[in-house]
């Protein structure tokens, strides 16, 4: 007996039967005694249907209204929800983001949460009922509604699990837990009981698209208890937990992004302070490099190049034309980044060999090489991408 926050994604909640079915899961949780918090996302594909729709009318929508429009996917779910468990004879209240307190900064679309004011939470809680919140809002200094990224419903369950002090925080989605590599694709990925937060963080910033990263920084921040679930079977999942408590391996997961490109800027000079200026510009409009390479060129002078996320590409490429416009700046977004991650790594020599060995092995050619203390990731052709996935998760799982 506990308190307990539930979050249910797109496709746990997509119609009237996942709904009915949703509200037994929570109920069923309620009658063993528990205080129940439940997360929702928007149904199915409702919020790229809304994007849509804002495109077809103004493809230059304030990011103010976006989130005035994408909010409401959430605020659908969260009452139909309710309204599924009243019908079962449990007390049950939905609230929106200003309801449950949930205060961001001003980021629109890409808000973070700065803190959550309980009183109304605790309040319903006291009188016994199960609270439904809308996933991926915040509301602002303004009395704006925010969003919080993609995936955003996941940070809002975790942040209200933390502002709660939950004593667990089960993310239920169409996936049973958290795999070595991604099961439809690699016929041999092996479901993990448990997994860290480290390399939780990094499997979900490097592409594995089970939770949003952000949600796994905080768990780790508030040491959270985290579970992922499935929503569709009753099966044990996957704990995210601290990196003490987990069995070791030597490679917890293997992970893609295909929505990376690179580019190139030649002929620079080769003085003190050219990355300096050139990242600093990048960063002021917040586009995030990963990969970097800086290698001599011709004539004292040197190439930089580097990997940006597909959706930044533009932007990146305008930043760059205005700020050096006699330079040679290129980019290739037919590219894909394909990284292992594991905390194992750490303590184990003939790691990145191992994996440039399948590389090789498949025939695939590496484009750049980063590492970390617990991760390696290589840019290549995207058309190997399933491949070298493949490939790789081969020589290190069985
Ligand atoms: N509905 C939002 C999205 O699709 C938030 C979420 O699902 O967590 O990104
Ligand atoms: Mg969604």
């Amino acid at each position: 007996m506990g308190l307990i926050v539930q979050k249910f994604g797109g496709t746990s909640v997509a119609n009237t039967e996942r709904i009915n079915y949703v509200a037994k899961i929570v109920t069923d949780t309620y009658k063993k005694g528990n205080n129940v918090v439940v997360v929702v996302s928007a149904q199915g594909d409702m919020t790229d249907d809304l994007i849509e729709k804002a495109a077809e009318i103004n493809p230059s929508a304030s990011k103010r209204e976006m989130d005035m429009l994408l909010s409401t996917g959430e605020q659908i779910s969260a009452s139909l929800l309710a309204m599924a468990i009243s019908a079962m004879d449990f007390p049950v209240v939905s609230l929106n983001a200003w309801q449950a307190g949930i205060v961001s900064d001003s980021n629109y679309s890409n808000a973070r949460i700065k803190r959550i004011e309980t009183e109304r939470l605790n309040k319903e809680l006291d009188k016994n009922n199960i609270i439904i919140v809308t996933g991926f809002q915040g509301i602002n200094k303004y009395d704006d509604i925010t969003t919080l990224g993609r995936g955003g419903s996941d940070t809002s369950a975790v942040a209200l699990a933390a502002a709660l002090k939950a004593d667990l925080c089960q993310i239920y989605t169409d996936v049973d837990g958290v795999y070595t590599a991604d099961p439809r694709k690699v016929k041999t990925a092996k479901k993990l009981k448990e997994i860290s937060y480290d390399d939780m963080l990094e499997l979900a910033t490097l592409g594995a698209q089970v939770l949003q990263n952000r949600s796994v920084e905080l768990a780790k921040k508030y040491h959270v208890n985290l579970e992922v679930v499935s929503s569709f079977e009753n099966k044990e999942g996957t704990k995210v937990k601290e990196a003490e408590t987990v069995e070791k391996m030597l490679i917890t997961g293997v992970a893609k992004d295909d929505k990376v490109a690179r580019i190139s800027v030649v002929g620079l000079e080769d003085v003190p302070g050219v990355a300096f200026r050139l990242f600093s510009l990048l960063g002021q409009k917040n586009v995030n490099v990963d990969i970097i390479l800086q290698s001599i060129g011709r004539n004292n002078t040197k190439d930089i190049t580097f990997t940006v996320g597909l959706d930044k590409l533009e932007e990146a490429m305008d930043v760059l034309h205005k700020a050096y416009p006699s330079t040679e700046i290129s980019y290739n977004d037919n590219v894909s980044k394909v990284s292992i991650v594991g905390s194992g790594m750490q303590s184990n020599a003939g790691v990145a060999a191992k994996m440039f060995e399948a590389l090789y092995s498949a025939g695939i050619n590496i484009k750049m090489i980063s590492t970390s203390e617990i991760k390696i990731s290589v840019l290549i052709d995207k058309k190997d991408t399933d491949k070298a996935v493949e490939y790789i998760h081969d020589a290190f799982i069985r």
